[in-house]
């Protein structure tokens, strides 16, 4: 089929996440054929640097060879078998290999639930929490506690622990009731839990950046705050690390940077570096202790997807983790993540229509000044910089860079100057000097 072809065929029968359809039928999306590295090519041959990493999940970038091979190995083994009754190995091995790094302190993660998509693993640690206390004997503990301009994924019941109105607040009727804390805010946490603490099952985070709500960064110390008011009110400590973990931020997990262990945590996107659906709950001892005991119908966990902790995927993360060993992520992205600080500063900031930049790691959001809604100039961003060869998201009018963390430097460079070049053109204001 010609790309022409294939867009008629795309506004025929496909239908967008997140996507306005009667907008889409007249824009002329790229049609993505393959992946190289950071850069993903259309069925034109157009080039495109991927500056967010996909959906913030391909940290080593695409067709990494290991992870590549790792995925062809399990295809000659078995492709897909159920772990209700069943396991094997991959599943095993990744647990294993998870647990060995993730976040340590006065506390320890040991056991890992597998799933499919991020919304999924908060649900079930949601859904551990509540069911945790029940079998406690603490009926009453059936409440959460989620941050102001949260997210914690799509389905009813991360939606219900989701704080960002534009997604949310429409599906108000289908929700379950919780507290909403403000973000950032010890203070008023602890008013919430002084008020209802004994109502609660467990409070809800995203550690030190909430990345959906547009790149929000928490003050230091809010993590550890949060972590010792759960454990003075006997509330459990859920951090979803959806986002933030595998590196994004400069550490394996973002709970690291304050030194804080939650008791249930959850993981996807980048964990398969991208390649496949998976996600996890990790729970400490304690946590799976209270499933222990003599049969009981509730001692059961009564989740479990058809493809939950599915082999080929399962392959991929454990060839992932071995990437992170073998070609010493972390401490490469250390200088990357100076580099790219410098590089907005120096191209980015200076645009008198950017209101604000806000950064973490290689999690970064440009906030513009006040447009019109129907503006959507955070959009007219992202077709300015794609036509210069990079893909860019908007959250609103916040424009995300999420890069691999494979990035070089030269390519880094590129990305940063035509995100900088595509606000001065969308925004109608003079371009800061080019670096390139
Ligand atoms: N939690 C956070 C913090 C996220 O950023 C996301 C996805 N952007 C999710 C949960 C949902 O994950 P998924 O899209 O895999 O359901």
């Amino acid at each position: 089929m010609t790309t022409a072809e294939l867009r008629a065929a795309d506004r025929e029968v496909l239908w967008h996440p997140f996507t306005q359809q009667q907008g889409w039928q007249a824009e002329d999306a790229p049609i993505i054929e393959r992946g190289e590295g950071c850069t993903l090519y259309d069925t034109d041959g157009n080039a495109y640097l991927d500056g967010v990493s996909s959906l913030w999940c391909t940290v080593h970038g695409h067709r990494h060879p290991a992870i590549d091979a790792a995925v062809r190995a399990q295809l000659d083994r078995v492709a897909h078998t159920t772990m209700l009754g069943l396991s094997h190995p991959p599943a095993i091995e990744l647990a294993r290999r998870l647990l060995a790094v993730a976040p340590r302190g006065d506390r320890e993660l040991t056991r890992v639930f597998y799933s499919d998509n991020g919304s999924t693993a908060n649900e079930i640690a949601l859904k551990m929490a509540f069911q945790w206390h029940k079998l406690r004997g603490d009926e009453a503990r059936t409440r959460f506690v989620y941050l102001d301009m949260s997210y914690h994924g799509d389905t009813v019941g991360s939606v219900s622990v989701g704080g960002i109105d534009l997604f949310h607040t429409l599906f108000r009727p289908l929700l379950f009731d919780g507290l909403r804390a403000a973000a950032g805010d010890a203070a008023d946490l602890e008013r919430i839990l002084r008020a209802h603490g004994d109502e609660v099952a467990a409070v809800i985070v995203e550690p030190l950046v909430q990345g959906a709500a547009g790149i929000l960064l928490q003050p230091e110390g809010y993590l550890r705050a949060v972590r010792e008011l759960c454990d003075r009110f006997g509330v459990l400590m859920i951090v979803d690390e959806v986002a933030t973990g595998f590196g994004r931020t400069g550490t394996m997990f973002a709970c690291e940077h304050e030194g804080v262990v939650p008791d249930l945590m959850s993981v996807a996107k980048g964990l398969t570096g991208g390649y496949l659906p998976l996600a996890a709950t990790l729970a400490t001892e304690r946590v799976y202790e209270g499933f222990l005991g003599e049969f009981h119908e509730f001692r059961t966990f009564f989740h479990g997807h058809t493809y939950t902790g599915n082999p080929l995927a399962c392959a991929a993360a454990i060839a992932s983790l071995d990437v992170f060993e073998d070609e010493g992520t972390l401490a490469a992205l250390a200088p990357k993540i100076d580099l790219l600080a410098e590089l907005l500063a120096e191209h980015v900031a200076p645009l008198a229509s950017v209101a604000a930049i806000r950064r973490l790691g290689f999690m970064a959001g440009i906030e513009l000044t006040e447009f019109a809604l129907q503006d959507r100039m955070g959009h007219r961003v992202t077709l300015a910089a794609r036509r210069r060869g990079a893909i860019v998201r908007p959250l609103g009018d916040v424009v995300v860079l999420m890069p691999p963390l494979s990035m070089s430097p030269r390519e880094l460079t590129r990305l940063v100057t035509i995100t900088a070049a595509a606000i001065a053109e969308a925004t109608g204001v003079p371009a800061a000097p080019a670096g390139d």
